[in-house]
């Protein structure tokens, strides 16, 4: 891997904690692999709680530092860092595909919407007005200042090593946080990479450390014991979304949590039928199937079931799965043998249940976690991709007639992160719009994400936006100061 990267130094073994790469204080590490190929690509620092609490303690005695310098002065180190990162866009890509699997040109893309977040809210960083509030006693003035939290606890997931981090510090950062993150064991060489460019950007020692672990249940618990950390904020499953809620509502922690989906895609009669199949396939496809707002769930009304699933079925033989190193590979593998194994039980329950396999429906032929990209028909509500996430490259098409129900089973879910629909009739767009009970529609397209836009989910998918003007509030106490003259 090394060898491939322009500078060999992104490529960081140690743990980056108070401005120190270090490793644990027993000596234990962990094992990353390419899921690719299965092979060992580095080896990491096992840090447990002992080290996480000199970090946090030197966190909280940088954060006083960081936030008392000017909004403008923490622009300009994040700015540099957002350069960092698109100077090294490729290398850090490598780094990705070589640690989670997905293909290049997707890892490249990753790093620049990561950066993406760090030059967003580089310019927030200057933005973070209070306001006056007219006195409701006449000796009374009333203004109202915004602060940072504090020390931030983050806690990332494989699916996108970079950009899941990016997204959770820059706001941190900004704001005048100090951001300490413990990557997903999978893929802690992404983090370790944004490490050695905070450093070289200048952001001071304590303000960003990486922890890395592969003992996360010690590392949430110590982040939500610990009273100097005044902020977790996570992003993965909903299972451990709920321990970490509940392990912070012991000292009543503030907690940003993007959890699970379970995205309907849905097409209308009126639909651009070629424009919803393009759509399906970057959203469905995109990463293996393996994001929180990939479509999970595709509702096809009656009118258009048949065409839609052959031009989808044609669009798929164009895939091609391999190792994401290679030029031309739109696949990759999936980030585990439990990944794959959840695809096939999702398949044979469907298959039991009454569904058609017409495309894939195999492990893939290269072996390893590489399976094939699966559309399977006859879809229907008691199937259990209905409920819950599949996370990999399996299409199952569910038909609809009316409106009405198609609405009623999309939101039929516990989840409300991401939903996408295909259609032209204005009157319909803005019902469908209105009616879908998630955080995020997509119309007429199957990519929704930017750093510009509010990311977040509604239910069980979550608490808390990223991006946008109003991704910093999460990071960020209102205080009003009542003076009286
Ligand atoms: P995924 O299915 O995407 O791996 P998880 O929710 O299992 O989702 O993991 C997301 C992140 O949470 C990873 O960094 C993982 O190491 C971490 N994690 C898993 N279990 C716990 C836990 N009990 N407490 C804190 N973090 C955890």
């Amino acid at each position: 891997l090394k060898s491939r990267l322009n500078d060999p130094t992104l490529l960081a073994a140690k743990a980056y904690l108070a401005g120190n790469w270090t490793g644990a204080d027993d000596g234990a590490t962990f094992e990353v692999t390419n899921p690719a190929r299965g092979d060992v690509i580095a080896t990491v620092p096992d840090l447990g709680r002992a080290e996480t609490a000199r970090a946090i303690a030197a966190a909280e005695a940088a954060q006083k530092d960081w936030a008392a310098r000017t909004g403008k002065e923490r622009a300009a180190i994040m700015r540099a860092w957002f350069d960092l990162m698109m100077q090294n866009q490729e290398d850090l890509g490598i780094i990705l595909t070589a640690e989670m699997g997905k293909p290049l040109a997707e890892a490249k893309g990753e790093i620049a919407y990561g950066a993406g977040f760090v030059e967003w809210f580089a310019e927030e960083a200057k933005r973070i007005y209070g306001e006056t509030i007219p006195g409701h006693q006449t000796d009374k003035r009333i203004s109202v200042i915004r602060q940072p939290v504090g020390v931030v606890g983050a806690i990332t997931p494989w699916n996108f090593p970079n950009a899941m981090i990016a997204r959770k510090a820059a706001p941190a950062l900004a704001a005048g946080c100090s951001f300490l993150i413990k990557p997903a064991g999978e893929t802690p060489l992404s983090a370790l990479a944004l490490g050695v460019l905070a450093e070289r950007a200048g952001i001071p020692a304590g303000v960003f450390s990486v922890i890395t672990s592969g003992s996360s249940a010690e590392i949430g618990k110590e982040f939500c014991e610990n009273p100097a950390i005044r902020k977790i904020t996570f992003t993965g499953s909903t299972e451990v979304g709920r321990i970490l809620l509940g392990q912070a509502a012991e000292q009543v922690k503030k907690c940003s949590m993007e959890l699970g989906g379970n995205a309907p895609f849905i097409v209308f009669d009126d639909a651009d039928l070629d424009a919803a199949v393009e759509g399906a396939i970057v959203c469905k496809f995109r990463n293996n199937g393996q994001t929180c707002v990939c479509a999970n769930r595709i509702y096809v009304q009656a009118g258009v079931y048949d065409a839609f699933a052959d031009k989808l079925a044609a669009a798929v033989d164009k895939l091609t799965v391999g190792d994401g190193l290679d030029e031309g590979t739109d696949l990759g593998p999936l980030i585990s043998q439990a990944a794959m194994e959840k695809v096939e039980a999702h398949l044979s329950d469907a298959t039991a249940k009454g569904a058609t396999v017409v495309k894939g429906g195999q492990r893939h032929g290269n072996g390893g976690t590489f399976f094939e990209p699966t559309i399977v028909t006859g879809a229907t509500q008691q199937m259990q991709f209905a409920c819950e996430e599949t996370f990999g490259p399996l299409a199952p098409l569910f038909r609809f007639e009316t409106e009405d129900d198609v609405i009623a089973m999309a939101n039929d879910t516990i989840f409300g992160l991401a939903s996408y629909f295909y259609a032209k009739d204005i009157s319909r767009v803005t019902r469908v719009a209105e009616a879908l009970e998630y955080g995020i529609v997509g119309v007429n397209t199957g990519l929704i994400s930017t750093e510009v836009a509010p990311f977040g989910g509604v239910k069980q998918s979550g608490l808390g936006r990223e991006g946008s003007r109003h991704g910093i509030e999460d990071y960020l106490e209102m205080k009003y100061i009542c003076v009286s003259v």
